[in-house]
């Protein structure tokens, strides 16, 4: 299958790279030449840009940072022409991004008037999940282009949920996200509670894994360093999944909730919290580095 891959970022970057071992025709392409050069040094074709990346490509996935950048991308702005007048007939779009479900919307409609199928499908499962090919995609579109899809969608990770229409993934993520963004401020005000009271953060971090307070940050993401070796928290908080990125989607849960006249106070009361801590100055940190908001210094 010729695939062109647009994004190569943290959760990008691996992605690909697992598309093209399976033996998949990828072609790639981001802004940045870093990312462009790590990929390049595992044998990934790179273009030079986004247009002849998309060249003759069946399929075309993006895992870019906002909507902005993907409504550009595929609708183009002042600033460039979009990419979806220059897809191959036929193509099929997967957007993997978390964007607002209503530029999902507006992209597949852009598509659809070309004859172009589009889903939006993003991920849940952080830099491990994309580099083990294990992560969760939640899948708004038709059942004809999800299942398209499947096989490619397959190579990348190991759950795979229709969760309705176009747009309908990201509404599943962001709600995913609001849980995450809270549960991950509370597992990291828990443990500065016990450790201000001299615990021992590795023990107590192993009471709540297997006591009630459990969750997905104990599981695999604990926030305080030295915990557990491959977190983020343990390398710097440098990789993982920007505080910037979390607050944008916290925010996406907001506009969201606000359209729908739903009560999310813990959900906004997060967004404030991620919001001070990219203030002061921690937006390209891992988001688990909401800790240091709460740690004794
Ligand atoms: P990232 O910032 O590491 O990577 C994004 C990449 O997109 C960058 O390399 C950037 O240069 C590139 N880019 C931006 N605009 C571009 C354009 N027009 N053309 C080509 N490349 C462009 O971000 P990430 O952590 O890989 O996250 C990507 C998306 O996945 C975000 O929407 C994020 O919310 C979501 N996500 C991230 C995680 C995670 O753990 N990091 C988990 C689930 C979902």
């Amino acid at each position: 299958m010729k695939i062109a891959f647009i994004g190569l970022g943290n959760m990008g970057g691996p992605m690909a790279l697992n598309l093209h071992t399976a033996g998949h025709d990828v072609g790639a392409f981001d802004l940045s030449k870093p990312a462009c050069d790590k990929l390049a040094a595992d044998g990934v074709r790179i273009a030079t840009d986004a247009a002849s990346c998309v060249v003759g490509a069946e399929v075309v996935i993006s895992m870019l940072p906002a909507s902005q950048h993907v409504e550009a991308l595929y609708l183009g702005n002042d600033k460039q022409p979009g990419l979806v007048p220059q897809l191959a007939e036929g193509a099929l779009v997967i957007d993997c991004s978390t964007i607002a479900a209503a530029t999902s919307r507006k992209v597949a409609e852009a598509a659809k008037a070309r004859g172009l199928a589009f889903i939006d499908a993003p991920v849940s499962g952080g830099t491990g999940g994309a580099i083990a090919g294990t992560l969760t995609f939640m899948v708004g579109g038709d059942t004809a282009a999800l299942e398209r899809a499947r096989p490619i969608l397959e190579k990348m990770g190991a759950n795979i949920f229709h969760a309705g229409d176009v747009g309908a993934g990201q509404t599943a993520k962001i709600c995913n996200n609001m849980l995450l963004g809270i549960l991950m401020a509370g597992t990291s005000e828990a443990i500065a509670l016990g450790v201000a009271n001299g615990l021992d953060p590795k023990v107590l971090s192993e009471i709540m894994r297997r006591s009630s307070g459990g969750n997905w940050a104990l599981e695999k993401y604990n926030p305080m360093p030295g915990v557990m070796e491959t977190a983020p928290a343990s390398k710097g908080y440098a990789g993982g999944f920007g505080t910037d990125l979390m607050l944008k989607d916290l925010g996406l849960a907001q506009e969201n909730a606000a359209a729908v006249k739903a009560s999310t106070p813990l959900g906004g009361l997060a967004r404030s919290l991620y919001a001070a801590h990219s203030l002061a100055g921690h937006g390209a940190l891992d988001f688990s580095s909401i800790i240091k908001l709460v740690q004794k210094r």
